[in-house]
């Protein structure tokens, strides 16, 4: 029976016969013991593989290389290394799958971050990589954990939509038809009648819309899946194709959005720094030193809340320059949430109320008539990680500003439908999986924190 080398490296089993199966990420040794560093995955620390060269001969031990898959019986001892609890003396050696290191592009030197995007189909097998995506893994459990303590339920929106979320961003569409040979109406518009679904679809940019019917009915859920933006935003905080995380709750306003908002981000970090301390601090050394104090930083600090119209009058005021300017009514760009986080509060921030003109239709109107109740979080290194709002529960309201916006309402009847039956105040808000990512693993491009990233002209493996 195969252990697990997580758990070997627990175990004081010393004595006893033990079996490995993983990869080698190193071999060394002299003519009489050799000592393969192996790695299953499981965690980021390897198994100390001790092979008395005598007993298999030097020949049958030649493709055991950098990057060959082996499967390891053998006695479990205690280390005499440093750094080490238990290694393995082996008994017998079973070679899965030869690297030819002539030809395996992942040899022990350090490779490029950018090199290993090129190869998207071995860089789970880094250090760095297997770090990143157990901690991945680990964030997508304590979010299904957090929601599933406080009684929200999971609520599946759909992937394919007729709607468009209100532009949340640009869409791919989704069809069937031949793109070489269009049916066309009478007017010479495409026939959409004759596609898959009797009408123009695209891949979703939000669940939230469907979300909200959720929370009207279930009182507080939450959507958790991927979202796609044909957006032509070559950033590293920009993917095509990337997960939200998107709760929506009935009778929360915009302060219980925000405590809720808070709560969570400092949960999973907290949830991050006590079960991938191993990978956090591979991470740390390796890419950012500040990686451990700034996420305990988060943890144990308040967010500062203020406006939107306070934040514009602390950029104006500052004597920063700035590629993009600011201006009331200017949508902000990350620059300027980065000055306000990282410069100005040295602190996470949630910005309120923005001007009406630069959010979705359906955030809750001000009094005002100019600000609506918009909620971005913005992090460090990061800028936005998290956009809500309160939803306008007002049918004339929402109308209103569906008309001012000309907006078709053939799509969204059913959306403005929750206002004319048992309408409620209710909130939400979408986190962005991979910028929670980032956060959390101190990387700087949003490609090495997906496995397989889709960006423009991107969609290899
Ligand atoms: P940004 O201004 O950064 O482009 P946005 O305002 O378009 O983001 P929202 O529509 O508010 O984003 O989406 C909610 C969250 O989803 C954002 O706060 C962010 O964390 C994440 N997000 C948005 N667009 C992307 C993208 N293209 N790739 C990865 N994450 C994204
Ligand atoms: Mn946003």
């Amino acid at each position: 029976m195969k252990t697990k080398i997580v758990d070997l490296l627990q175990s004081k089993a010393f004595g006893t016969t033990v079996n490995v199966k993983g990869w080698v990420r190193t071999r060394r040794g002299n003519k009489a013991v050799n000592f393969v560093a192996l790695n299953d995955g499981s965690t980021i620390n390897n198994i100390q593989i001790v092979i008395d060269i005598e007993k298999f001969g030097e020949e049958y031990l030649k493709p055991i290389t950098t990057g060959a898959c082996i499967n390891v019986t053998g006695l479990l001892v205690e280390s005499q290394g440093q750094g080490q609890s238990a290694e393995i003396q082996a008994q017998e050696i079973e070679i899965y799958g030869t690297a030819d290191p002539a030809v395996y592009p992942l040899q022990k030197k350090g490779h490029t971050l950018e090199f290993l995007r090129e190869i998207a189909h071995l860089r789970p097998r880094t250090n760095t990589f297997g770090a990143i995506f157990r901690i991945r893994h680990h964030m997508a459990y304590a979010i299904h954990k957090f929601f599933n303590d406080k009684g929200f339920f999971y609520f599946h929106t759909p992937i394919l939509t007729g709607s468009d979320a209100e532009g949340a961003g640009s869409m791919f569409q989704a069809t069937t038809l031949n793109l070489n040979s269009l049916p066309k109406t009478e007017d010479g518009k495409i026939d959409y009648k004759e596609d898959f679904f009797g009408k123009m679809t695209n891949l979703t940019v939000s669940g939230q819309l469907e979300g909200e019917l959720g929370a009207m009915a279930l009182g507080e859920i939450y959507t958790f899946g991927p979202t796609f933006r044909a957006e032509n935003s070559n950033t590293p905080r920009h993917l095509a194709e990337f997960w939200m995380i998107e709760p929506e709750m009935a009778f929360y306003e915009i302060k219980e959005n925000m405590d809720l908002a808070e709560e969570f981000l400092q949960y999973l970090i907290k949830y991050a720094l006590e079960h991938c301390k191993d990978d956090i601090d591979f991470l740390c050394n390796m890419y950012d030193k500040e990686l451990v104090d700034r996420l305990n930083f988060v943890v144990s600090n308040k967010f500062v809340r203020l406006t939107y119209t306070e934040g514009v009058k602390i950029l104006e005021a500052s004597s920063k320059k700035f590629e993009y300017p600011v201006f009331w009514g200017a949508d902000l760009q990350s620059e300027h949430e980065r000055y306000l986080v990282e410069e100005h509060f040295k602190c996470p921030v949630i910005l309120t109320d923005y001007p009406k003109e630069i959010k979705s239709f359906y955030m809750k109107q001000n009094n005002d008539n100019k600000t609506v109740r918009a909620m971005d979080v913005l992090f460090p290194k990061i800028g936005e990680i998290i956009g809500g709002s309160q939803r306008e529960e007002n049918y004339e309201k929402l109308m209103n500003r569906v008309n001012e916006l000309d907006m078709k309402t053939e799509t969204l009847w059913w959306y403005l439908e929750t206002r004319k039956f048992g309408t409620a105040p209710h909130s939400g808000f979408g986190l962005g999986f991979e910028r929670l990512i980032l956060f959390i693993t101190g990387m700087s491009n949003i490609r090495d924190v997906i496995p397989f990233p889709r960006t423009p002209n991107n969609a290899e493996f």
